[in-house]
């Protein structure tokens, strides 16, 4: 998607902090991080929301995981605890619309969400 925010970072296009990256995903630092640990992991296809994606992504969408699994893991966080969220839409919050998952951790957070 040529005016995808999240496309153009992984075009290399939009410069961004990576964590980790694969054939399929991608992992990057969120540029206004709300906790120590704050990544956004997204699949290089674009989907741009939850409600876009299709039953032979699931493997993909389980990648995620894995990676944010991954990256909590290397930080420090596996044992201690941290929060997997992917919003969608706009009243959940959703301000980019090519799906992403927040990884936070590194401070307690509150439930529930606001
Ligand atoms: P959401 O509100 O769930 O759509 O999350 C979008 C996230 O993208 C926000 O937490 C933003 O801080 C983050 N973000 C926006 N632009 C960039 C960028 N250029 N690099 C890294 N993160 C970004
Ligand atoms: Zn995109």
């Amino acid at each position: 998607m040529n005016d995808c925010l999240f496309c153009k970072i992984i075009n290399g296009d939009i410069p961004a902090e990576k964590l980790y990256e694969d054939d399929e995903v991608l992992a990057f630092k969120d540029i206004n991080a709300q906790a120590p640990l704050h990544a956004l992991v997204i699949p290089k296809k674009h989907i741009a929301t939850i409600n876009d994606i299709q039953t032979n992504d699931a493997e993909l969408i389980g990648k995620m995981y894995l990676a944010a699994k991954q990256i909590a893991n290397e930080a420090g966080y596996a044992d201690t605890g941290y929060r997997t969220v992917m919003n969608c839409g706009k009243s959940a919050g959703q301000t980019v619309f090519h799906v992403h998952l927040h990884v936070l951790a590194g401070r307690d957070l509150s439930w529930p969400p606001g």
